[in-house]
C-alpha cells in the first residue's frame, strides 16, 4: 500500500490502536549513570539523540575519540563546523593547536581521550544553553567513568563551569586543581581563546606542566 493515510486506515479499521515509529529503543530513554558497560554501547546508546533541541539542526553527533583507558582526558565545550561535519571532536583550527599542546605534554593524540560537554554543535556556535548542558552532561560523566582518566583538562569557561558545576569565572578556576567524579581537574583556557590571544598561552603550559608533572609521578 503507497498511500500512507490509507495504509493507516487500513492499520485502524483492523482495531490497531498504537502506532511504534521506526527510532533507536533508546532515543529518548533517560541515561542512568552507571548503566553502560563500555563506551561503544554508550556510543550506541546515544544514536539518534532527540533529547534536546540541538538535534534539530546538528549534522551528526560528536561522541569523542582517543584511548578509551587514557590516564588524560581533554573536555571541551561543544563541536564547532568542522567537528560536526566530521562527526570527531577538536579536528579543526583549535583542535590543530590541542594537537600541538598534547605532543608538547610528551603525548600524543591517541594516548589522551577528547571529548565535549555537548556532543551536538550549538547553531552558528552559540554558547551552549543551561537546558542543553543540563541534558547532555550525564553522557559526559558515563564517559568519565568508563574512560577513568586521573586527571581532565577542561578546555574553557563552559567546560569548567559545566564539569565542576559552578558559575565562578575561568579567570579563578585556572591554573588550580579541583576535582569532579572523583578525579583531579585542571581547568585551562581553550585553545581558540588562544588563536585570539597567543599572549595567553605561557598561562596554558604552565597549567599543561603541572599536569604532566601529576602524570609523570604516578
Ligand atoms: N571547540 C570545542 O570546544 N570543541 C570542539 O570539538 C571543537 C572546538
Amino acid at each position: 500500500m503507497e498511500d500512507p493515510r490509507r495504509e493507516l486506515e487500513y492499520f485502524r479499521d483492523l482495531g490497531v490502536a498504537d502506532l511504534f515509529l521506526d527510532a533507536p529503543a533508546s532515543a529518548s530513554t533517560t541515561l542512568s549513570v552507571g548503566s553502560m558497560p563500555d563506551l561503544p554501547t554508550l556510543s550506541k546508546f546515544l544514536e539518534g539523540c532527540p533529547r534536546c533541541k540541538l538535534s534539530k539542526t546538528r549534522t551528526n553527533i560528536v561522541f569523542g575519540q582517543g584511548n578509551p583507558k587514557a590516564d588524560l582526558m581533554f573536555v571541551g565545550e561543544a563541536p564547532g563546523r568542522d567537528e560536526d561535519e566530521q562527526g570527531l571532536a577538536f579536528v579543526g583550527k583549535a583542535g590543530q593547536l590541542l594537537t600541538r599542546i598534547i605532543e608538547a605534554m610528551g603525548k600524543k593524540r591517541d594516548d589522551v581521550f577528547i571529548a565535549n560537554v555537548l556532543k551536538c554543535r550549538p547553531p552558528n556556535n552559540r554558547n551552549p544553553e543551561p537546558d542543553e548542558v543540563a541534558t547532555c552532561r550525564p553522557f559526559l560523566y558515563e564517559q568519565i567513568r568508563l574512560i577513568g582518566p586521573r586527571v581532565i583538562v577542561t578546555l574553557g569557561t563552559f567546560a569548567a563551569q559545566a564539569v565542576l558545576e559552578t558559575d565562578e569565572p575561568i579567570g579563578r578556576l585556572r591554573g588550580r586543581w579541583r576535582t569532579s567524579q572523583g578525579v583531579k581537574v585542571m581547568p585551562t583556557f581553550h585553545p581558540a581563546f588562544l588563536l585570539r590571544s597567543p599572549e595567553r598561552k605561557k598561562d596554558v603550559w604552565e597549567d599543561m606542566k603541572l599536569v604532566r608533572d601529576f602524570l609523570a609521578a604516578k
